[in-house]
């Protein structure tokens, strides 16, 4: 399946992604996990993004554009994606349009994730990541089996860089002003799935329904 997954910081859109790549061999592509790998690398890339990601603020959407041009041209993308994190403004909507259409490429649906602020807030003060596969966890509800160890591969499970208080509520202000607005510009392109995101096996649920897989 090829889909966009929208939502604030802390909705689910990583775990929905997750268990979506389970079900039919799509492939997650998370922009937050391509620049984090290139900061922790040092790469020319990482070096541009570090700063803007570490306030809880947006990489430049030039920089954004580069990656997902090259990105969604990979072999794997044939099997299907799940565009988790990216577009994130409406000029970057309106460029992956234009490189869907050049590619010949077609979406099957764009998954809005609503969760309510104070669960939000919740989410990601508790969450925490590996630093090596992204695999998610949560202090309270989904800890990893051994403190600071990923179960999957063995990597360092920590608190990310943006998820101090500061700029958690950054991201969200954010979120709210340049990401929100796309909820608008979907519905009118069509295809617009809006779910409750409060439990991500329904939210799968209804992604499954919607895009015909039992
Ligand atoms: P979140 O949990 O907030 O959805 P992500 O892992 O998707 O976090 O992104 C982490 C950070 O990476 C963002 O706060 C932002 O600085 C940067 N980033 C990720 N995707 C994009 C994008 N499409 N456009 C601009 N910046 C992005
Ligand atoms: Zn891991």
């Amino acid at each position: 399946m090829r889909l966009i997954l929208l939502g604030a910081p802390g909705a689910g859109k990583g775990t929905v992604a997750k268990m979506l790549t389970a079900i039919d061999g799509s492939v997650q592509i998370s922009t937050g996990d391509i620049l984090r790998a290139a900061v922790k690398a040092g790469t020319e890339l990482g070096m541009k993004a570090k700063a803007a990601m570490e306030s809880g603020g947006l990489v430049s959407d030039d920089l954004i554009m580069g990656i997902m041009k090259d990105r969604l041209q990979e072999d794997d993308c044939k099997s299907g994606f799940l565009l988790d994190g990216f577009p994130r403004t409406i000029p970057q909507a309106e460029a992956l349009k234009v490189l869907l259409a050049d590619l010949g490429i077609s979406l099957d649906a764009t998954v809005n994730l609503n969760v309510p602020r104070d669960v939000i807030l919740d989410r990601l003060t508790t969450r925490r990541t590996c630093e090596d596969c992204g695999a998610i966890y949560n202090v309270k509800s989904n800890p990893p089996k051994v403190e600071g160890v990923c179960d999957k591969c063995g990597g360092n499970v920590v608190q990310r860089a943006d998820e101090t208080e500061e700029a958690i509520s950054k991201r969200l202000d954010v979120f709210n002003e340049q990401t929100a607005p796309l909820v608008g510009f979907y519905e009118k392109e069509g295809n617009l799935l809006d779910v409750n995101a409060t439990s991500s096996d329904a939210v799968v649920a209804a992604i499954k329904a919607k895009v015909g897989i039992a």
